[in-house]
Formats: structure tokens, C-alpha cells, sequence
């Protein structure tokens, strides 16, 4: 049902028929636990995230998983919904989501073995590896009362007001855990065969849609891709899709890779769409309308897997994060305003796993909606920006945006600071898509932005009521002899000046920057799909030949012999994203890059560069080292702007160069500029 009066996305924003109700597109907000389910008292600000996304064009959204009893959640404490008093705290969020003409889904989700619980049950006692329990085994009626359990969930959402579940099947979560057979050791009716292992969730929809009636939406996930061993193999999976439909779905959205998979499935270096043709695979298989899912961020990206037949709706999660009104800005073709998600994970996921609550990188507002607002100024000031990095652009465009009057600074000739090196990186060229988003807004907002313009203390007393420091950091020098050798580079020299860089390199220093400059210098570049190149990379089998869909990764050749050093003890990398980490450490290692702690450099000399590893003298033979030691902030404007008795602020890296991180810049910038 192509709705062809859209001119720019008519299979994106047609509407689509579910069950008895009709959806206005085919954005589906995919769910994703961000911190606020936990909140005492109703859900408000939770009902706020929601309804800025629904106020935003959202066909359908799926709200974070809630438990449907105290051992099924993902920790202590996480949200469920099992009584009345839950039933009243979920009203604040469907009552805000409908206020704004939105529709929205509760996601049941049963953690099993995943649950950082001491009492968490699965189908049978067999630990998971990311998870410091044993469960406990189900007994038979155990999983009768699970089953009754996910039924009452459902109907107390629709007592809450939701339109609709979703039942969580996929991600290695407890249902999956029935449906493989190295979760699954039963021997009752619950497990052996495939139709006794698949009996739970068949059981679990078929129930729910008797108690539920045929108005209300069941969404299943379906994991249609375990990259697991072991997993389902494809025809199982079509059973499986098949008699979900049967047993009463209303849609089936795709769900790709268990937790315990080491395959990155939604990270920057995952290209967009690369998971569509799983989708794809099952059309045609079933009657319902299929989700899609994974790395889908942009509206032509969205449009052009639905018109290859791909899916009937796509789902994303982090780009609703990123940007609550993607989908109204897809309607009014605004596409170039879109704040997209860069799949950075740095302020979402990252802080998921520290047990915090998420919000986006580059957009700070999201989830904290009821308490940082952008209201017009009442006072506007005259306000100077130095920088147009991360920092700089955020509190520019903010502070414009209420009615300063803001004029920005920036001494290069081009916009987004430490962003122009990261785009570079492969992997990273999302991070573009960020410095488009911005120099639209210092458009939009009407900053005086004043490229190629070292402004220096004169030019910043005179005229300004404020002036804003976001001028960055420089490199931090390290002393050591031979380190002004010329074969000695920065990582500035060879990610944003291009210097030539020889076949063997060291690299001192291995934060999130040294792992940059190495992964930037093992790549090659190919004509082929980018998307094979990465299936192909970390083992994934587009021909689904073995269960699990795993294939023997293909090691890439790498143009140059790395090393890539550090000072402390320990495994390199530690700091770097919970979520992404490893992908960078194992990308790496696929590329041969050693990786050498416990050094302390001696000197850099015609033979390369000399240290002491463990205790051990070395000389690494090498054609350039290239320092990436962290950096210091560049604040020499501040004092004497101050001696003047100007309002000076700092922010982003010119504040705190150590640890300095682009979510802390963002935030910093916009929530400044929220104050001001
Ligand atoms: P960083 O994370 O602070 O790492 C710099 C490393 O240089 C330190 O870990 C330190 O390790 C070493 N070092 C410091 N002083 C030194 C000295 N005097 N001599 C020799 N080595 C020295 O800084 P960065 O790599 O420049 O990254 C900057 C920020 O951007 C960080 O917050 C980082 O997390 C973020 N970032 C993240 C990513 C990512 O997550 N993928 C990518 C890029 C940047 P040792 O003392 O142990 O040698
Ligand atoms: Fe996307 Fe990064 Fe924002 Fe998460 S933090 S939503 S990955 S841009």
C-alpha cells in the first residue's frame, strides 16, 4: 500500500494497516532500555521522552523492556509490571504519548540467564558468559507460570493504556534461550524437538491474544539471526515466524544477535542497513507486516530498503534519541536538519551498562526533556563563542536558538574540531553527519560565524556581554630524546594534515585516539560492498548455511606492521566504551597490531624507537612514532578576559582536557547555553 503523495519518501511515510489499526508510517521506535523505567513514582519523565518522539511523527513506538515478573528483569529493581500500583505509574507514559496523537507498545522482556539477579531462572541451569549467575532450571509448572505471567503483563498494559506489546524473543533473551538447544537441555514438553522448544513463545502469543482480544497489537521479535553457535538454522526460524503469525501476532520485527555474540551488530563501523537482507529472507514467509532493524539512521536509507521489498517498517531506536522529530523532518523534506545518530554508543548504551541513565551525544535533551528546556531568553546578551567544535557548536546553536545574539569564532576556515579527525577514521564517517547537522543550525539560528578568525583579547572586550571558551586542546608534547626527530608525527599531522606515514609505525600512547590513529593506518580501501566487506570481516554468513548464521572470519590485509604502546599495566583500550571497546581491540588484533603495556620509552633514534617493556629493552624498528599522549586545553584567553571583568566561561576540552570526551563537550555546551 504505497502511498505515492509523499514525492520524496512514498513507502516511509505511506500508512500501514496493523491488525485493526492503521499506523501513519512506517517508523517503528524500536525499543531500548534508557534508565528512566526505574523512576519511583509515575513514569513522567519517561512520558515526556515518549511524547516529544510521538509530537515527532512516530508511526508506533516500543517503550524500553519491562519484566513480566520480579525473575525475569534484567537487575534488581528494573522495571515490571505486574500489579496496580505499576498499572497507575504506566499511565503517565501512554496518557502523555495519545495527548500527543501518538500510539505506543510495552516490550515484555524476560532476561532468563541474562538477569543480573542471584534468583534468575532459565530453561535449564546453564550459566551465561556475560552473566555472574547460574540460573535456576524451570520446573514444569514454573513454565506454565512464566507463560501465565507474560499474559498478565500484557493485559495490564492494556489496562495501563498501551496499544500494543512486544514480546521480546530475540537477543539471547529467555525465550531464545528455549529455542536453542545449548540453553535448552530439557526433556519434558518443553524442550528436545524443535516444535517442544519453540512450544513457549508459540503458547505465550497464543494465550496472550485470547486474553488481550483482537484490537490490541502484539509485536514479536523474532531472532531471525543468532550469530551464536548452535543457534536456529533458518528453516527453523520460518517455522518459527510462522506459527507466531498463527498464533497471533500482528507484526513480526526483526531481531539480530544474542548479547553473548562477538559480532558488532549496530556500532559506527557497522554499515548502515547491513542486516536488511535478514528481513528480507523471511518476506514472503509470512502474511504480517516485518520490521526491519539495525544501523537504518537516515530517511533515504529507511526508504530505500522499504521500497527494495525488503520490510514493510523500519525500526530504529537511536536516531529517535538523537533527533525526536526524524520523522516530521523526513515529511517536510528537511532532511539536512536531521541530528543524526552517529552509532557512537558513548552516551546511550555506554551509560546504560554503568547502570546510568542514557541520554545522546549529540543531542544532551534526550531523556532529560522535563528537566533541561530550551526557552526563549528573556534577556538576550550578546554573546562571543571561540571554537566551533563539539562544545562550541552546541552552546552556539542553543544559546542562538533562544534569542541570543551569538557571533562565533573559529580560527581553521571549517566547523566541528576534533570531529574533523574522527571522520576521518574508518568507521567513522557518520561523525559528517554531525558537522552537516550544525553548520545547518548556525544557519537556521542566525550565528554570525566568523571562520579563518583567531579572536584574540581585544576583539573579544569590546561588544560582548559574555564570552564562551570553547577553543579545544593541543596535543600534550612528551619529552623524550629524538622526539623532535622528523619520522616523529602527531596524531593531528596524520589525521587531519595528511602527512605520508611509512609501513612500520609505533604508536605511544593507546587511549580512544591512538586506537584512531591505528585503526586509520591498517586500512585499506576496497571497491567492493562495504556491507560484505563487514560480513565477511567478522564471520557473518549471508547464506545462513550453519545454525547460528557464523562463518570463518575473513582476516583483512593490513598496508602497515603497528604497535601501538602504553605506559600502565593491563589490557590497552580499558577505557574505551563498555559497548565498543572490545569491537575496536578485536578489530585491531584481525589487523596484527601488537599491543605492548608496561612501556617506558628511552629515547627515539635511526633504529626506531627504543623502550623498556615489563622491564625487558627494546627497539621497535619503525619508519614513523606517532604520538598520541592526550592532550592539554588551550585556555590562555581566559585570564586576561577576566583580568578585564568580562563573563567568561569555559567549556568542552579548553575545561578539561583530561578525559576530554565529545558527550561531555555536547552536554556542557547545550546545557550552558539552556542557562544563560
Ligand atoms: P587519552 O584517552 O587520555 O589517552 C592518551 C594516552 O596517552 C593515555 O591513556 C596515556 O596512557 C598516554 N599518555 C599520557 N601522557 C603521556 C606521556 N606524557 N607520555 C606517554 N604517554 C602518555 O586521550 P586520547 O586518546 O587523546 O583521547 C581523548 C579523548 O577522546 C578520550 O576521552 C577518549 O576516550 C576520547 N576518544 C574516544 C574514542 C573511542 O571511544 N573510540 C576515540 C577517540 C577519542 P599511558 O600513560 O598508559 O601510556
Ligand atoms: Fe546515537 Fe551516539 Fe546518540 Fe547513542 S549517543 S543515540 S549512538 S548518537
Amino acid at each position: 500500500m504505497t502511498n505515492k503523495s509523499h514525492p520524496k519518501y512514498p513507502h516511509l511515510l505511506s500508512p500501514i494497516q496493523v491488525g485493526s489499526v492503521t499506523l501513519p508510517n512506517r517508523v517503528l521506535m524500536g525499543s531500548m532500555h534508557v534508565g528512566l523505567e526505574e523512576e519511583r513514582g509515575r513514569l513522567d519523565k519517561m512520558g515526556a521522552y515518549f511524547a516529544a518522539r510521538a509530537e515527532g511523527g512516530v508511526g508506533l513506538i516500543v517503550t524500553g523492556g519491562i519484566a513480566p515478573n520480579r525473575s525475569g528483569a534484567v537487575k534488581p529493581f528494573a522495571g515490571k509490571l505486574t500489579n496496580r500500583y505499576e498499572v497507575w505509574k504506566h499511565r503517565a507514559v501512554t496518557d502523555a504519548v495519545h495527548k500527543k496523537g501518538g500510539r505506543i507498545a510495552m516490550q515484555i522482556l524476560h532476561a532468563g540467564r541474562y538477569a543480573y539477579l542471584p534468583w534468575s531462572v532459565a530453561p535449564s541451569a546453564v550459566k551465561s558468559p556475560i552473566t555472574p549467575f547460574k540460573p535456576r532450571a524451570l520446573s514444569g509448572r514454573g513454565v506454565e507460570n512464566t507463560i501465565g505471567d507474560y499474559v498478565r503483563c500484557a493485559q495490564k498494559a492494556q489496562e495501563a493504556g498501551y496499544d500494543g506489546v512486544e514480546v521480546m524473543g530475540s537477543e539471547g533473551y529467555l525465550i531464545n534461550q528455549f529455542i536453542v538447544t545449548k540453553t535448552n537441555k530439557r526433556t519434558d514438553q518443553w524442550g528436545g524437538d524443535y516444535a517442544n522448544r519453540i512450544r513457549f513463545p508459540i503458547e505465550i502469543v497464543r494465550r496472550m491474544r485470547q486474553a488481550v482480544g483482537d484490537d490490541f497489537i502484539i509485536i514479536y521479535r523474532l531472532s531471525m539471526l543468532d550469530l551464536v553457535k548452535e543457534g536456529s538454522s533458518w528453516e527453523e526460524i520460518v517455522q518459527l515466524g510462522k506459527a507466531i503469525e498463527e498464533a497471533g501476532a500482528s507484526i513480526i520485527n526483526t531481531g539480530i544477535g544474542w548479547h553473548e555474540a562477538r559480532v558488532p551488530t549496530i556500532a559506527t563501523m557497522v554499515p548502515r542497513a547491513a542486516y536488511t537482507w535478514v528481513t528480507q529472507r523471511l518476506s514472503g514467509e509470512v502474511s504480517i507486516p516485518l520490521v526491519t532493524s539495525n544501523r537504518i539512521n537516515m530517511p533515504q536509507v529507511a526508504e530505500d530498503v522499504l521500497a527494495s521489498g525488503a520490510a514493510d517498517m523500519v525500526s530504529m531506536a537511536r536516531p529517535l534519541l538523537a533527533d525526536p522529530h526524524w520523522v516530521k523532518k523526513a515529511e517536510e523534506e528537511r532532511d539536512d536538519e536531521i541530528n543524526t545518530c552517529i552509532a557512537c554508543n558513548q552516551a546511550c548504551l555506554d551509560l546504560i551498562f554503568q547502570n546510568k541513565r542514557a541520554s545522546c551525544m549529540v543531542n544532551p535533551l534526550a531523556c532529560y526533556e522535563t528537566e533541561v528546556q530550551i526557552a526563549p531568553t528573556p534577556t538576550p546578551k550578546r554573546i562571543a563563542v571561540v571554537g566551533a567544535g563539539p562544545a562550541g557548536l552546541a552552546f552556539a546553536t542553543t544559546a542562538a536558538s533562544r534569542g541570543h545574539q551569538v557571533t562565533l569564532f573559529e580560527a581553521s576556515d571549517t566547523i566541528g574540531g576534533q570531529f574533523k579527525m574522527a571522520r576521518r577514521v574508518p568507521g567513522k564517517e557518520e561523525f559528517d553527519e554531525t558537522i552537516r547537522y550544525f553548520r545547518k543550525q548556525l544557519e537556521l539560528t542566525g550565528v554570525n560565524v566568523k571562520l579563518g578568525c583567531r579572536a584574540d583579547e581585544e576583539a573579544l572586550s569590546n561588544g560582548f556581554d559574555s564570552v564562551v571558551l570553547a577553543t579545544g586542546v593541543t596535543p600534550r608534547a612528551i619529552s623524550l630524546p629524538g622526539i623532535d626527530r622528523p619520522e616523529v608525527l602527531s596524531y593531528v599531522d596524520v589525521l587531519l594534515h595528511e602527512r605520508e606515514v611509512g609501513k612500520r609505525v609505533a604508536v605511544i600512547g593507546a587511549g580512544g585516539i591512538g586506537f584512531d590513529v591505528a585503526e586509520f593506518l591498517t586500512h585499506t580501501d576496497h571497491s567492493g560492498s562495504p556491507i560484505d566487506a563487514y560480513l565477511d570481516e567478522w564471520g557473518v554468513d549471508r547464506e545462513m548455511s550453519v545454525p547460528g548464521g557464523l562463518k570463518r572470519p575473513e582476516g583483512p590485509e593490513a598496508p602497515r606492521e603497528i604497535t601501538l604502546c602504553q605506559r600502565k599495566k593491563g589490557k590497552l583500550g580499558a577505557r574505551l566504551g563498555k559497548t565498543t571497546g572490545w569491537i575496536h581491540r578485536t578489530a585491531l588484533r584481525k589487523r596484527k597490531v601488537k599491543m605492548l603495556s608496561e612501556c617506558s620509552y628511552d629515547r627515539i633514534d635511526e633504529q626506531g624507537l627504543h623502550l623498556t617493556v615489563a622491564g625487558q629493552p627494546q627497539v621497535i624498528a619503525v619508519d614513523n612514532v606517532i604520538v598520541c599522549a592526550g592532550q592539554t586545553p588551550l585556555r590562555d584567553l581566559q585570564g586576561p578576559l577576566q583580568a578585564r571583568g568580562l563573563d567568561v566561561h569555559l567549556i568542552g576540552g579548553a575545561d578539561r582536557a583530561e578525559e576530554l570526551d565529545a558527550r561531555r563537550a555536547f552536554d556542557q555546551g547545550t546545557r550552558l547555553a539552556a542557562g544563560i
